[in-house]
């Protein structure tokens, strides 16, 4: 019998829309224009002459092939955060950026979270981890790809995704990452809780803990995280499933766009 396998994307898509704070701008040539801009494009750059050259009309079907100029930030859509993005030094030592992750932790064993219940700007704590890790009956292995489904992934496009939604502590991560695991995904706007929240808490306090503690324990501990994950609900089970995350190649820099799947 045939060994049935199901793909799930648990990325978003990368759109000119108000998904994401910083701009993302995409410059399209369609195929109907894309003819006429080669043609303006190999005359300024003097290709043509008495002996070369063609129209516009002369392509099959005048339509040209797609093209896209794309303009964004690294952190822009589903993407993972390399140590470099947390500090210039992790453990030490130069913090790794994105082309330098090690694939071998890009693809293996996901474990899924349940930590629906946290609420507006609540932090998750090391004890929401160790219930949730309770609740499913497992213990965390090396390399693990922990998931933290918070549901807030279903507020994508409201001001709610940017400014409320739960955070994880440096102990919850922490408490993940003494496990040998790697990467962990989280389905919100970003991994520390909302900027808003940070910055209120500091102005009370003057604390400087406050700032992203969990992207500052990767100053300590060498790990990287998923930020923007979509569709965690679509994974049927807790475990028995593998994670798939390897970002866009860019050299020296903190983060890159990743197709994130769940392989069932
Ligand atoms: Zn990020």
């Amino acid at each position: 019998m045939k060994m049935q396998r199901q793909i799930i994307d648990l990325s978003i898509s990368l759109e000119e829309t108000k998904n994401e704070p910083q701009k993302v701008a995409i410059k399209r040539i369609d195929h109907k224009n894309g003819t006429n801009v080669l043609v303006k494009e190999l005359e300024e750059l003097g290709f043509f002459n008495d002996k070369i050259r063609f129209e516009a009309k002369d392509i099959p079907d005048n339509e040209f092939l797609a093209n896209e100029m794309v303009e964004l930030t690294t952190h822009c859509g589903t993407h993972l955060d390399a140590p470099y993005h947390f500090g210039s030094i992790c453990e030490g030592k130069k913090a790794r950026t994105i082309d330098n992750i090690p694939l071998d932790w890009c693809y293996n064993d996901g474990v899924l979270l349940d930590l629906t219940y946290k609420g507006a700007c609540e932090l998750i704590t090391d004890l929401d981890i160790e219930r949730a890790l309770d609740n499913i009956q497992y213990t965390l292995k090396p390399y693990d790809i922990v998931l933290i489904k918070t549901g807030y992934d279903r507020f994508l496009g409201t001001n709610k995704y940017f400014a409320e939604h739960p955070g994880m502590s440096e102990e919850a991560t922490s408490y993940i990452c003494k496990f040998g695991v790697k990467i962990i995904g989280i389905d919100t706007f970003g991994f520390d809780l909302p900027f808003k929240t940070m910055v209120n808490e500091f102005s009370q306090t003057k604390e400087k803990k406050h700032f992203w503690p969990a992207h500052l324990y990767g100053r300590k501990k060498e790990y990287c995280h998923i930020e923007r994950l979509v569709n965690l609900d679509s994974i049927p089970q807790p475990v028995g499933f593998k994670v798939a995350c390897f970002p866009i190649k860019i050299a020296n820099a903190g983060a890159s766009w990743t197709r994130v799947v769940a392989i069932i």
